[in-house]
């Protein structure tokens, strides 16, 4: 029985890994979801046909969750789902520290190894759920998203880690129970403390770090519970949530130390060159009398476009285009928006066609040949100060050239600066123009205009 169980652990890394790396690529993903969850399957059976499992109360597990899990997922909105994230890594944090805690009470003399390993997917848990709770909480806006910084606070924070570290050497010599009880408080506070300091626009990038936090606790308590499948899968989260972190950090051109411990833009108060010439603004008549000649375009989706929920106007005025004989691309930034994939969601809820949508690497080098770049409620991802101005906070970012479109449409309320906070010299080229107003009424009429 133990190699048909280990067999089957195998079998589900397996389907882990080829789902992972389906997931890569956006006309793959659903059945890379479905394959990693075929995994699970087989990896919860073959848990089951362990001996000596208490069925009634995996049972009643299992139902609660699964009632909870699925009413979430199916109420959660499109745009709630970084804080959805958030919480299903928090409660895999807190299910590591209880599995350690756990294995405490039945075995209250662990060998040196096991007592390691415990102490591992406590800290490592603890941290990942009050992290994650306070990440959730910004992130509603049940919570400032603000940072909240006070004297000495990185003083604490490194005190708390020293008294982990001694705390976890007492507990693995001397097996005590308040060393252990210390160090689950500690670790929940440390997971408090860790979080309040970062500003909620940055919290995206801190999910994905205790996403892969939430792994690590998952393999550490595999470890103390000796399931190898455990181990692997854990370690797959954590490593995919540390690789995604760091290519969001790349992405913002950040380092991850810097969104962790810095105040990114008001640490230097720096904004850049300051910018000549003014801001045209145009109307939707004249936007549409350009477009109705132009061959081709390239839509920028940007935040503004999640919080107007202009995909649907989007994609509609896309096909107009369309049939009017333009060729029509969406080309998407790694970042743009609030969370990884916030704009490939957004467009993939509207049915815009893969086909269409164009990495920023792909688009730029064809960027000249463009005849309208319409940018809708983008504003850091398409800033050309990242490539021309030195002295700006995001120069060296990567961004979509729109400022080398033929003409480019710019949408959005207002005078509103990004995320960054920057001034955004795109707005003020001479083959820019502007359309105020909300982006969803601007498209919407852009699209009647088309009709008429
Ligand atoms: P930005 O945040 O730079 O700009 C959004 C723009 O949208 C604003 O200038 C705003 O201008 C406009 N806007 C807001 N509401 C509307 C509306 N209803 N209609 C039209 N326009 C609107 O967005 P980008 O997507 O360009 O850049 C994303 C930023 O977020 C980057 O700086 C990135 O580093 C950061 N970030 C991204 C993460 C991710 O995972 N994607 C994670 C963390 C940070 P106005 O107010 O004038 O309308």
């Amino acid at each position: 029985m133990d190699l048909l169980i280990n067999f089957a652990y195998i079998v589900a890394s397996i389907l882990f890994i080829f789902g992972i790396k389906m997931l890569g690529s956006a006309d793959t993903a659903r059945r890379g979801n479905q394959i990693s969850s075929l995994g699970m399957l087989i990896a919860v059976v073959a848990v089951l046909l362990t001996s000596g499992m208490n069925y009634t109360w995996i049972i009643a597990g299992l139902a609660i969750g699964a009632v909870i899990g699925a009413v979430t997922a199916k109420r959660v909105q499109m745009t709630g789902m970084p804080e959805l994230v958030a919480l299903f890594n928090g409660f895999g944090g807190l299910a590591s520290l209880l599995v350690g805690w756990a294995e405490y009470a039945a075995r209250p003399e662990p060998s040196a190894e096991t007592g390691a390993a415990v102490i591992l997917a406590i800290l490592i848990g603890g941290i990942t759920f009050t992290g994650s709770l306070i990440a959730y909480l910004k992130l509603s806006g049940k919570m400032g998203g603000n940072a909240t910084l006070f004297g000495g606070q990185k003083a604490l924070n490194a005190l708390i880690a020293l008294a982990i570290v001694g705390l976890g050497f007492v507990f693995v010599t001397t097996h005590a129970p308040w060393a252990l009880y210390a160090l689950i408080a500690l670790s929940l506070l440390l997971g408090v403390l860790a979080v309040i300091p970062i500003g909620g626009g940055d919290m995206p990038v801190v999910i994905a770090i205790l996403n892969s936090f939430s792994g690590l606790a998952a393999s550490a308590a595999g470890f103390v519970i000796q399931n190898n499948v455990l181990i692997v899968a854990g370690c797959l989260v954590g490593a995919s949530g540390l690789i995604l972190s760091i290519i969001m950090c790349k992405a913002m051109n950040r380092t991850l130390g810097n969104v962790l411990f810095g105040s990114f833009g008001a640490a230097t108060g720096n904004t850049g060159q300051a910018v000549e010439g003014e801001m045209k603004a145009a109307t939707a008549e004249d936007a549409y009398y350009v477009l109705e000649a132009a061959q081709s375009v390239v839509f920028v989706p940007g935040y503004g476009m999640a919080v107007a929920q202009a995909q649907h106007a989007v994609k509609e005025l896309a096909q107009i285009l369309e049939s009017n004989g333009a060729e029509v691309r969406f080309a998407i930034h790694p970042v743009a928006g609030r969370m990884p994939g916030h704009m490939n969601v957004l467009l993939a809820e509207a049915d815009v066609p893969y086909e269409q949508l164009a990495e920023m690497d792909d688009v730029n080098p064809i960027m000249s040949t463009v005849d309208v770049a319409i940018v809708i409620g983008a504003n850091d991802v398409v800033n050309p100060a990242a490539v021309e101005d030195e002295s700006s906070p995001i120069y060296g970012m990567p961004i979509i050239k729109v400022y080398e479109a033929k003409t480019v449409y710019a949408l959005k309320r207002g005078q509103g600066a990004g995320f960054s906070g920057l001034v955004n010299t795109l707005f003020f080229r001479e083959n820019t123009r502007m359309l105020y107003g909300d982006a969803k009424d601007t498209i919407t009429t852009l699209v009647t205009q088309f009709k008429d």
